[in-house]
């Protein structure tokens, strides 16, 4: 995929469309990628209006479909989104906790001409993966990974990493192992949404993630073809940014419950933009009009030391989020580039993920009682994404 230019030439329409369908979730991840104020917007899309979505963006170009959340499942319609998104001619993709995957949805995803799903663990033990999505889901999980590979699907297991599960990463192998699994993406975590909330625990050490590293180099020499392990190092324990969405409305559109289109799905917290809606512009023009998708497209917003940078067209200036976040400056070079002014604020969080003890002393429920002191205390405490949370860190600034 070629970047688009600073020239005015049209660029190519969405090669991927998200549907994010629903904030809605039975678990709690501490690492969740969605807003943490998630809570305070609770409108979703109606199936016509997914389904007109869709086909607008099909008309563009579209051809990967993906239905995510919060958790998919728990929308009635999926089924029919399915069917619909196969009949345009979509790859299809569900992306899921699985709980809610249900035998007889499995039937029915499978007629509807479901392509992929991918179901994610937290852990390789009941007590990891229940403690880290504040559920009680494992013996569900396993269940339903087993039925899935099952129903004939390729088994695509996710495992978001961190600093709380990165010593388990033999267990981890090993039960995909068991499972039977054909694609282990193993994806260290990116700090957006609640994982920037509970940075301070999820950052690894360096030790942890070298460790990892050989621990998965060991069993892709192991394992040969029998699983494919996508293995990717983390944002901040690099030099030179990934190029971010392939590049800012570029290649992908996501659309949030709420009918919120988005060039990325933590753009929503960017500040100075009203991004458009489904509801009330259409794709087309949401894609080549919006200031919305125009803003950061190509490199005519870029300044130094992006602007006269020679990498400016393989990573397009990093992530705007990760330059928002960090830098309070959404057009910074992504700070997580050595030749950016405020890399030295991404080795800070990092030196101070190095200095800290055992991780797993960090696991601690934020219940209402412990939130005054998480404000007052180095220790970090981590928030479980929940409806309680999201309200409360929406109403006390997050
Ligand atoms: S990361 Fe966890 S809490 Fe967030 S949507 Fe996925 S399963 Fe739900
Ligand atoms: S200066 Fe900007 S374009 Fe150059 S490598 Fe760093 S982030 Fe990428």
């Amino acid at each position: 995929m070629t970047g688009v230019s600073s020239t005015n030439t049209r660029p190519a329409g969405p090669l991927w469309l998200l549907a994010e369908l629903t904030y809605r979730c039975p678990l709690h991840c501490v690492f969740c990628y969605n807003p943490v104020d998630y809570k305070t917007n609770t409108h979703e899309l109606s199936t016509a209006e997914w389904k007109d979505t869709m086909k607008q963006a099909r008309a563009l170009g579209a051809v990967q479909l993906g239905f995510s959340g919060g958790e998919p499942l728990l929308r009635d319609d999926l089924e029919e989104l399915v069917a619909y998104g196969h009949e345009l001619g979509y790859y299809t993709n569900l992306i899921t906790s699985g709980i809610g995957l249900k035998p007889a949805r499995l039937v029915a995803l499978k007629a509807a001409g479901l392509d992929h799903i991918q179901v994610s663990f937290q852990d390789a033990t009941q007590a990891a993966n229940d403690a880290l999505s504040d559920t009680k889901t494992f013996a569900k999980k396993l269940e339903i990974a087993s039925a899935v590979k099952a129903a004939g699907w390729p088994m695509v297991l996710n495992v978001v990493l961190h600093r709380l599960n990165l010593d388990h990463i033999d267990s981890i192998i090993e039960l995909a192992v068991k499972l039977g699994v054909e694609y282990l993406e193993l994806a260290n975590t990116q700090y957006y949404g609640w994982a920037f909330k509970n940075k301070a625990a999820l950052i690894p050490t360096h030790e942890q993630l070298k460790h990892a590293e050989e621990r998965v180099a060991v069993w892709r020499e192991k394992l040969g073809n029998r699983m494919k392990l996508l293995f990717v190092v983390p944002d901040y324990f690099e030099k030179t940014p990934k190029p971010c969405m392939s590049g800012w409305g570029n290649v992908f559109l996501s659309i949030s419950p709420d009918g919120t289109a988005l060039p990325c799905q933590a753009a929503r917290m960017l500040p100075g933009f009203e991004f458009p809606n489904v509801k009330t512009s259409t794709v087309e023009h949401i894609w080549y009009e919006s200031d919305g998708f125009t803003r950061y497209r190509g490199d005519a917003w870029m300044k130094d030391p992006c602007r006269t940078c020679p990498d400016k067209a393989k990573d397009y200036g990093g992530c705007r989020c990760q330059a928002y976040l960090i830098t309070g400056d959404a057009t910074s070079a992504d700070p997580v580039c050595h030749k950016s002014p405020d890399h030295d604020k991404v080795i800070a969080f990092v030196d101070a993920a190095q200095r800290r003890d055992n991780p797993n002393d960090y696991l601690k429920v934020q219940k209402p009682e412990q939130q005054a002191l998480a404000n007052t205390t180095e220790v970090p405490v981590v928030w479980y994404r929940s409806d309680h949370n999201s309200l409360h860190l929406s109403k006390n600034g997050t």
